[in-house]
Order: C-alpha cells, then sequence, then structure tokens
C-alpha cells in the first residue's frame, strides 16, 4: 500500500476506530496509516491486480517471503505440504500460508535483486 500524502510505502493497516472506519470496512475499503507521515487514509483491502498474485488473505499485503511448508499452518497443512504447494510468510502480520497464485512481479523483482 502506497501513501497518498508521501508515496511511501510503509504504510499498516489501523485498527477501525470509529463508525465511519466501520461503515468504511463493510463497502471494502480499509483504513491505513502512514509509518512514515502518519497521515490516515482509506483505501481497498485488497486491490483487483493483487488478487492474481500470492497476497496475504488478513492484510491484504503481497510482501510476502517464501518459506518452507514446514513453517506454514492452516487447515489442510499437511496436505499442502505433502502436494508440494508454496508456503508464504507475510512480513507486516507474520501470517503463514499455502498458495497456488505466484508472487506478485514488484516482490520478485526485489528478491531476485537481493539474491544476486
Ligand atoms: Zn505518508
Ligand atoms: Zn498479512
Amino acid at each position: 500500500m502506497v501513501c497518498p500524502f508521501c508515496t511511501s510505502s510503509e504504510c499498516r493497516r489501523s485498527r477501525r476506530r470509529n463508525l465511519v472506519d466501520y461503515v468504511a470496512s463493510v463497502v471494502g475499503t480499509i483504513p491505513w496509516r502512514c509509518s512514515r507521515c502518519s497521515s490516515r487514509f482509506r483505501s481497498r483491502a485488497t486491490p483487483l491486480t493483487h488478487l492474481l498474485s500470492a497476497h496475504c488473505s488478513i492484510c491484504g499485503n503481497i510482501e510476502l517471503k517464501r518459506i518452507s511448508g514446514e513453517l506454514a499452518e492452516g487447515i489442510g497443512a499437511p496436505l499442502w505440504r505433502f502436494l508440494g504447494i508454496p508456503a508464504f510468510r507475510c512480513m507486516p502480520c507474520r501470517h503463514k500460508f499455502f498458495t497456488l497464485l505466484p508472487l506478485s512481479k514488484e516482490v520478485e523483482d526485489t528478491e531476485l535483486k537481493i539474491a544476486s
């Protein structure tokens, strides 16, 4: 998530605080808070393009780290491990899960840069 005020990508989901936030979440937008400039803004939980890439089902984040299947949890985890389904960990919320969706291009590029 990119902050619309300072274009920093250091944004975190903010807690719902009032009725307006609650109503907004029902229509599909959630409150975010930028950790660089402290602005609060709303955005969709999961941008459409993210739906086609591996993303965290809790916070919609696409900055995932590939992890060993042994570390991921959830219903059917032993089966996913057996099938060799890739496992990922969400960096901001530490949710660990399995997904068949490919990593987002942006994240893949970053990983390649780190690897080389
Ligand atoms: Zn900001
Ligand atoms: Zn997450």
